[in-house]
């Protein structure tokens, strides 16, 4: 007997039919005699409904309010799947964040996860009940409930599973693993059956929403043996239920990868805005009068080019921001120009950042001279390059997103077996 996590993604739970099978997933687990716990997610498109209305209501708005909202999703579906485990004579019961309590910070809109008290949920496992934990949400210092960001659902199963001590968390969703890159875009994308967490972090952290970043950081800090699989496969097939091997991608240690490649993946996050600040006053003191600012007004600055200055006066300062935080930075760049000194601002929207991610750059050379020329042989212009010990990425206009992860998917052999 194990104890285990299931969590199942939007799409798996999309309408009852497909709650039903769920519950088969669930019940296959019960009758091998495991304790289980379930994550569910809202139905798919519920939550960006909650959030367009939220935004409907008032463009700016109480982030406390917005997740009473958004958090209302995944509350609808751990009550439909308890009712569905219940009417095939499984003792089922939903938990809200709250109920457990799933304690987080005060972050309202991207709380993290701090605590979770799991010893009711034991208790009742000892009786055989299954419980139904509402993802993406947990309760705030300030007693009213938070969500942990889009994608969530993940971090709360993780979280969840660390809690419980479970043998296993599996992450059931609209694809059977985690591929090479995101098979919507690449159809030679190939599963992989295992992968380093470093390179699920640096993955997820660069675009694949496969599985949120900090779901990842947590099954990596506690351990915790994750697999993405699928939900859509017929629950009873063989080898569905087999413990040690379940099919999909297992997230693991780095030495437990036999093979290792050089590049693991590609993935790509779209939305992605530059902002350059041209003939800024060049002196000591320019970077941190630019980005201090930004941060303290929560923009989420990523790659930075600072031009060395020809002339010992004046540089030019580029930078990425989510397209959705272009408005508010131009506005505190603005606002701040004389402390900032810089002669002009520009920005651009609609571009995207492609990453090339493997342990294996560590002790390779020319991946980054590979990528450059595949790319300028499909005539696609690099704006801005940056790199860390496992990944490259690179900017570009978006209209070339596709073409910029097929090229690279290919150039590196990740399409062949
Ligand atoms: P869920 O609703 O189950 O949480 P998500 O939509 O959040 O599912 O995540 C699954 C999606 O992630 C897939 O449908 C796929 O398009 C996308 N994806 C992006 N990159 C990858 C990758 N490298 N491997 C697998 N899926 C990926
Ligand atoms: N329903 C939430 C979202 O769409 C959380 C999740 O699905 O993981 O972001
Ligand atoms: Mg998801």
């Amino acid at each position: 007997m194990a104890r285990l996590v299931l969590k199942f993604g939007g799409t798996s739970v999309a309408d009852i039919d497909r709650i039903r099978r769920v519950a088969r997933h669930v019940k296959r687990e019960v009758d091998a005699g495991h304790q289980v716990a379930v994550v569910v997610s809202a139905m798919s498109g519920k939550t960006n409904e909650l959030v367009a209305w939220c935004r409907e209501a008032s463009p700016i708005h109480d982030a406390r309010e917005y997740d009473a909202i958004v958090a209302s999703g995944e509350l609808v579906t751990a009550g439909l799947l308890a009712i569905v485990l219940q009417s095939m004579g499984i003792n089922a019961r939903s938990w809200q964040g709250w109920q457990i309590p799933i304690r987080t910070d005060g972050q309202h809109g991207a709380a993290r996860i701090q605590e979770i008290d799991g010893a009711e949920i034991v208790r009742r496992f000892a009786e055989g009940q299954v419980a139904v934990v509402a993802g993406f949400q947990g309760l705030a210092p300030d007693n009213r409930v938070a969500t942990l960001g889009r994608g969530g659902s993940d971090t709360s199963a993780v979280a969840v599973a660390a809690a419980l001590k479970a043998d296993r968390c599996d992450i059931y969703t609209d694809v059977d693993g985690v591929y090479t890159t995101d098979p919507r875009i690449e159809p030679k994308a190939r599963r992989m059956s295992r992968v380093s967490f470093e390179e699920m972090l640096e993955m997820a952290s660069l675009g694949a929403k496969v599985l949120q970043v900090r779901s990842v950081e947590l099954a990596m800090v506690h351990k915790v043996r994750t697999f993405v699989r699928s939900s859509f496969e017929d629950p009873d097939a063989p080898g569905m239920g087999d413990f040690d091997n379940p099919p999909g991608t297992l997230i693991c240690d780095e030495d437990e990868i036999v093979e290792q490649q050089v590049v693991t993946g590609i993935a790509y996050a779209r939305d992605e805005a530059q902002i350059s600040l041209r003939r800024v006053a060049d002196r000591p003191g320019v970077a941190a009068a630019i980005f201090g600012p930004l941060a303290d007004a929560g923009v989420n600055v990523d790659m930075i080019v600072q031009n060395v200055s020809e002339s010992g006066a004046s540089t030019d300062m580029t930078f990425t921001v989510p397209a959705g935080d272009v408005k508010k930075a131009v506005g505190v760049i603005e606002a701040a120009k004389d402390e900032m000194r810089y002669d002009a601002i520009q920005s651009e929207e609609g571009l995207a950042k492609i990453s090339v991610i493997g342990i294996g750059m560590r002790s390779h050379t020319g991946v980054a001279a590979t990528a450059f020329k595949a790319l300028a042989n499909r005539g696609i212009n690099i704006r801005a390059i940056t790199t860390s010990e496992i990944k490259i990425s690179i900017l570009i206009d978006g209209e070339f997103t596709e073409l910029a992860v097929r090229t690279l998917h290919s150039v590196y052999g990740l399409d062949k077996a």
